[in-house]
């Protein structure tokens, strides 16, 4: 087994809560990955000591969601997040336990996890707490319940999406029992809210086995709860995983299915501005690389290098060739004469000097975006004498 390395700071947070009487795990996700052999990243760390006395033992902490018993520690410009032992009951509403009660045994605390490969305490010195074998879990590459699976998805329905983003993330198959409740209980999934499926259902396409994670959609008709996505042949055509995000799947399937509309996955899904925003750009970009069978400067230009991974993956799942790498897009954008209007040598004012009769108006951006094309395409070189001088010989502005 490889060295707890990436735990040390981790532990230094624990061995502060150890020294002030307290006990404290490493547990969750981190544990998984590492005992799987996966990079690991966010540690979250489970302790007996009550938010309150986690903010006297360190200096840094940020009160996220005390109630629920937790806090954020910084140590070494890291973030833990800290969470009291707790067990949760009631889950009336599918959503939110109806009550958090603070427990001292960190096997209490285990047990309110959802997958036994989830629950899993690690302490200092590298000791693992796993009542539930949930190292056999990984070793045998098994997502199981703990405990009774379909009392687990009564509890939190959302349980069902994460089994599936488990599956698709660690290509790990669902236990029989595990995967028997799910097909009864998928149409549970209603009572969750969009929100927190739309988290899962990200990991679930960014997955390196989305494969698996949407064919198991499908089997266990969860499918059928997921809005747009469920009268779509969702794992036809899916070459890769798309990797980043929202804007990456929704521009897949816009492309795809004529009658799709980016607007109406944003709505029913209900995703953020930014995402938003990233799929127009993606949509604008793509459809002019269609229309001009070709990656012009200025759809480079105009494309975020942030976004160009996803442009690429596109282009060749849909066109079936190979040839636009993001490494090419990015080469292509540093050659560009300007990277953004703020680099043009001539600018609004220089513009209203050049024709001090007229009113200042739309004219102005109009104009400005006209010399800012022809100075990507390199119609006109960026250079504050040539552009007054071909500025000079169009037209005067229409005045109004
Ligand atoms: P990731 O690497 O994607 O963050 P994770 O396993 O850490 O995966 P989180 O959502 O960060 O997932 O949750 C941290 C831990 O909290 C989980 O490992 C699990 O033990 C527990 N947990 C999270 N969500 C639930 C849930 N809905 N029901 C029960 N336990 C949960
Ligand atoms: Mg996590």
């Amino acid at each position: 087994m490889s060295s707890h390395e990436v735990f040390e700071p981790a532990f230094e947070v624990i061995q502060k809560i150890e020294e002030a009487g307290g006990e404290a795990y490493i547990v969750g996700g981190a544990v998984r990955d590492y005992l799987s052999g996966r990079p690991v990243n966010d540690i979250d760390i489970a302790t007996s000591e009550k938010p309150e006395r986690i903010q006297e033992i360190f200096e840094k902490v940020i009160p996220v969601g005390i109630e629920h018993g937790t806090v954020i520690v910084r140590h070494r410009s890291v973030s833990y997040e800290v969470t009291t032992y707790r067990v949760e009951e009631g889950y009336e509403d599918y959503r939110h336990p109806d009550e958090v009660t603070f427990v001292q045994d960190i096997t209490l605390d285990l047990a309110r996890r959802d997958f036994t490969i989830n629950a899993i305490a690690m302490s200092r010195d590298g000791r693992l707490i796993d009542p539930y074998h949930g190292h056999d879990a990984i070793r045998n590459k098994r997502i199981e319940a703990v405990g009774e699976p379909s009392e687990r998805f009564h509890e939190d329905p959302l349980r069902m999406m994460r089994a599936v983003r488990f599956a698709s993330q660690l290509s790990f198959k669902i236990e029989e029992r595990t995967e028997e409740a799910l097909n009864h209980l998928s149409p549970l999934l209603q009572h969750i809210s969009i929100e927190r499926i739309a988290v899962e259902m990200e990991k679930i396409f960014g997955g390196s086995n989305y494969a698996l994670g949407l064919q198991l959609l499908q089997s266990t008709g969860l499918k059928n709860h997921l809005p747009i996505l469920k009268d779509l042949d969702i794992h036809r055509n899916v070459p890769y995983s798309l990797i980043l995000g929202w804007h990456e799947i929704i521009a897949f399937y816009v492309l795809q299915y004529p009658h799709l509309t980016a607007e109406n996955f944003m709505k029913s899904w209900k995703l953020s501005k930014d995402t938003k925003k990233k799929t127009e750009q993606l949509l604008h970009a793509y459809r002019k690389y269609e229309n001009e069978k070709n990656v012009t400067a200025w759809l480079i230009y105009q494309l975020e290098e942030e976004l160009f991974p996803s442009f690429s993956r596109l282009v060749s799942a849909l066109h079936r060739v190979d040839k636009i790498s993001g490494e090419v897009l990015t080469e292509a954008k540093k050659q560009l004469p300007i990277h953004n209007k703020r680099e043009l040598t001539f600018q609004a004012r220089d513009l209203l000097q050049l024709f001090t009769d007229l009113p200042k108006g739309p004219w102005i951006s109009e104009w400005m975006d006209k010399i800012e094309y022809h100075v990507v395409t390199e119609e006109i070189e960026n250079d504050y004498e040539k552009i007054k001088e071909w500025v000079r010989e169009w037209n005067p502005p229409a005045r109004n």
